[in-house]
């Protein structure tokens, strides 16, 4: 990258080269390392580029300038101007671009001293994360944070500029608005001109771009803050970035296909990959019976097979009497201690299973666990699981939510625990045909699986009207999730265009006729006026991040992140505030402010 030349620099600390020798150049940054080798001093020169090294000798500097050189410091900003000159073939650095060259200093600036900083770009390893979040332009500086920044640029050009090919606009909707549920708790602010009222703070623009496309503006992108408030966990934020799409006179074929366009354009353009094209579809039941998660993990087998069948024809009470048993293999998991095995029936506890039954696959057959329970099927079992010598067996019999739970997190942890999935390739799917209603059994009502604007598929409208438990659970969507390394990147749906159908939604949903107009009211009349079929789809962008990134961590792909207990540990928010702006809010604490928080990153 070319940088304009400015008082301060004519190159930037990456850029020069062998080809660059003889010239006279300015360099500005800041002091990454330094080394005082008496007659010379070597100074690592770092801007966002990267580095350069300097060096000052008294005979090329001047006496003044090398004992000023001598006083510099790590993170201190200078500017220099010196000749760029060839380093002697075994002082090269191959690991860094500018490794053949070296600045001779003739001039040196220092612009800005840096007091002794808490951490350098290089420890950030060995210091907390808390240290980090607490001084986060410190550790903004390292070469990593920059490149998942410049990362993050680059895709959201990407997105910009592909779907604006494509005709779509970028449209901003509002922060302070009304709720919009997508299934967590609104942050809300309150209203200092209407006392007693107060706005939430976006989920989501769902209902802002169903009404765009009510508006005649037929493709809308945006990429959009959003937030919930939500109970800590390690890969969520409160405050996170979609990428926000909407389109008139679509099937889900037509959004499936320029979601693709994008995705594929992305990954060829950051990581050089191809994706496959098309990306293959699965049902939501197929995803849940096969992989026990509706966001599976196809880099691997390890699938679950049904085999209540089978488990009939044994003496064993807890298979017999169980709704559903399930099985999966684990290739090599034979080699796990009795220890082990132990370990992982407490562990499957967690997720609601009584244990879990295991046996390993021997040359001899089944050994070991539940083997002696399992000798009339057990020429069965191994060849519908297709097991090999060497893999172990991990049961699950209840009933079948509990079963797909504990073995599709039981797959994916062994997977991790045994390196089983290779962690280099990406694995697509589309996720298609979700239920559309899910029965909350502790509140004792139903619930819209992806939001209540999600259209039901064309052949069960018929089964709205009905009261039935099991036929409203039979309801299929038109939702869609994008599924890579079994994380959900992105979801959508087709909504629902018509009044009597939202309407009819909303009461299945518990939401009676003054509530919808109390929340709703806006959108049921707008669909009064003509609203065209419509649907679309929100993509991740943290996670998008992280996973083109291979990055863990979803503080590390956004700028200034909260730790998960939602705090701002650099400008110390939430925070208390004074009374008068209390009162002009028109809101009066009834509990104390919280003490300084412990931070949980
Ligand atoms: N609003 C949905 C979400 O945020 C996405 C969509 O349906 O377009 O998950």
């Amino acid at each position: 990258m070319q940088f304009s030349q400015t008082r301060y620099r004519t190159h930037s600390c990456g850029q020069l080269r062998q080809g660059d020798v003889g010239k006279t150049v300015k360099l500005a940054g800041w002091v990454h390392s330094y080394r005082d080798h008496g007659g010379l001093v070597f100074i690592d020169l770092r801007d966002r580029e990267g580095l350069t090294q300097l060096v000052f000798d008294s005979e090329a500097c001047g006496q003044a300038y090398h004992d000023e050189s001598r006083k510099l410091r790590s993170e201190w900003v200078i500017s220099v101007t010196g000749v760029v000159t060839a380093r002697g073939p075994s002082l090269m650095n191959a690991k860094l671009p500018t490794g053949e060259i070296e600045i001779r200093v003739k001039e040196l600036e220092v612009l800005s001293v840096s007091a002794t900083p808490p951490f350098t770009p290089d420890e950030h390893e060995a210091v907390s994360e808390e240290k980090r979040l607490t001084h986060r332009y410190l550790d903004l500086r390292r070469a990593e944070m920059q490149l998942n920044l410049s990362t993050r640029y680059r895709v959201t050009k990407i997105m910009r500029d592909f779907l604006g090919d494509q005709g779509f606009w970028e449209i901003e909707t509002p922060i302070l608005t009304k709720s919009t549920p997508e299934g967590a708790r609104d942050f809300i602010v309150p209203s200092r001109l209407m006392a007693g009222s107060f706005y939430a703070l976006p989920q989501s623009p769902q209902l802002f771009k169903q009404l765009l496309m009510v508006s005649g503006c037929d493709k809308y992108m945006q990429i959009v803050r959003c937030f919930r408030d939500e109970d800590p966990r390690a890969d969520r934020q409160a405050e996170f970035t979609q990428l926000d799409v909407e389109m008139s006179f679509i099937d889900r074929e037509n959004i499936i296909s320029i979601m693709e366009g994008l995705l594929r354009k992305i990954w060829k353009e950051i990581l050089g990959k191809e994706i496959p094209d098309p990306i293959p579809h699965m049902q939501y039941d197929d995803a849940m019976n096969k992989y026990g998660s509706d966001r599976p993990d196809l880099r691997f087998g390890m699938q679950l097979h049904d085999i209540t069948d089978l488990a009939q024809q044994t003496d064993f009470g807890v298979f017999k009497n169980a709704a559903m048993v399930k099985v999966i293999a684990v290739p090599g998991g034979g080699k796990l201690s009795r220890k082990e095995t132990d370990a992982l029936a407490e562990w499957a506890k967690g997720f609601g299973a009584k244990g879990l039954a295991v046996t390993k696959v021997t040359a001899a057959g089944l050994d070991t666990g539940v083997a002696k329970f399992l000798a009339p099927i057990a020429a069965k079992l191994i060849e519908r699981t297709g097991a090999k010598e060497g893999d172990l067996l991990c049961f699950a019999a209840d009933k079948p939510r509990i079963v797909h739970k504990v073995l599709g997190e039981l797959r994916l942890k062994l997977a991790r625990d045994l390196k089983i999935a290779p962690s280099t390739e990406f694995a697509w799917v589309w996720v298609v045909d979700f239920p559309a209603f899910e029965f909350d059994e502790e509140e004792k009502r139903f619930s819209a699986t992806h939001h209540p604007f999600t259209s039901p598929l064309d052949g069960d409208m018929g089964k709205l009207d009905s009261t039935d438990r099991a036929t409203i659970e039979s309801i299929k969507s038109k939702a869609y999730d994008i599924v890579v390394n079994g994380s959900e990147v992105g979801g959508g749906s087709i909504r629902i265009h018509r009044t009597e159908i939202q309407q009819k939604v909303f009461s299945l949903l518990g939401i009676d006729e003054a509530a919808q107009k109390l929340k709703f009211g806006f959108l049921l009349e707008a669909l009064r006026f003509g609203a065209p079929p419509h649907g679309g789809i929100a993509l991740g962008l943290d996670r998008l991040i992280m996973i083109l990134r291979g990055i863990s961590n979803i503080r590390d792909v956004i700028a200034f992140p909260k730790t998960q207990s939602g705090a701002d540990l650099m400008c110390g928010s939430p925070s208390p505030i004074d009374d008068r702006q209390l009162r002009e809010a028109n809101i009066r604490v009834v509990t104390p402010p919280p003490k300084a928080e412990t931070p949980k990153t």
